[in-house]
């Protein structure tokens, strides 16, 4: 069972960026100087509840997200709030990079299982795909990172078995979702990327095609 203070060791051991360079400055011109995913007008982190406590004793970075809209009320009303708060922090000027949230260490990324359970990589979270730089930037994500969130995700996976379901069925909804719009499941793996099946989940083969150019990442906002 999870504790507040198993997120100490939880945050130790996951430090490491996605990229050896800062993404924040690829996407921060298009909003303002602001990465998208720390402007809750975009992304909202949402924080486990023993993690937001852990957080609220930690720091003064962080404060429940307060709804300024319908949308943003519908978002906060959607959720068990018994799973899940949903948070904000001061800023990206304030950011303390010990005290970022789960939510914050793994985005734009999402465990990927197979439908037999078996986890195989890092898929993307493509909530504002045509806004983060790294969505569907294979090449950019370390080894290191790669090893890092396969190990942290093992780990979290025996704290809470709960969240290996949740995980699973997110990802047959991504390979559904990939299907219907005839696009590929790319799957990060510590062997590099590898393509997956929409059917079933496991991996077909070494995905070997580039990164989309550089000139193309243009977020329309
Ligand atoms: S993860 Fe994506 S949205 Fe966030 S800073 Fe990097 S490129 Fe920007
Ligand atoms: S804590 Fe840091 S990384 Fe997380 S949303 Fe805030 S500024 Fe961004």
């Amino acid at each position: 069972m999870l504790k507040p203070e198993d997120f100490k060791e939880l945050y130790r051991v996951f430090h490491s960026a996605p990229t050896a360079f800062d993404c924040g400055k690829k996407c921060a011109p298009f909003n303002d100087g602001e990465p998208f995913c720390c402007d809750t007008g975009w992304v909202v982190p949402i924080a486990f509840p023993e993690e937001w406590e852990y957080l609220q004793k930690q720091s003064c970075l962080w404060h429940e997200f307060r709804p300024r809209n319908s949308d943003e009320f519908d978002l906060v009303e959607e959720i068990d709030a018994d799973e899940s708060v949903f948070v904000e922090c001061r800023g990206p000027r304030y950011c303390e990079r010990e005290n970022r949230s789960i939510s914050c260490r793994t985005f734009p990324f999402e465990p990927y299982l197979d439908t037999k359970g078996n986890f195989l990589g890092i898929i993307y979270n493509r909530v504002i795909e045509d806004k983060c730089y790294l969505v569907d930037r294979h090449s950019v994500v370390t080894k290191e990172f790669v090893k890092m969130f396969m190990r942290f995700f093992e780990n979290f996976f025996v704290f809470l078995p709960s969240e290996r379901e949740l995980y699973m069925e997110q990802s047959r909804i991504y390979r559904n979702q990939m299907s219907r719009r005839k696009k590929p499941v790319v799957v990060l793996t510590l062997k590099g990327p590898f393509e997956a099946a929409y059917r079933g989940g496991k991996l077909l083969a070494q995905w070997t095609k580039p990164d989309p150019p550089e000139n193309s990442y243009c977020p329309d906002v």
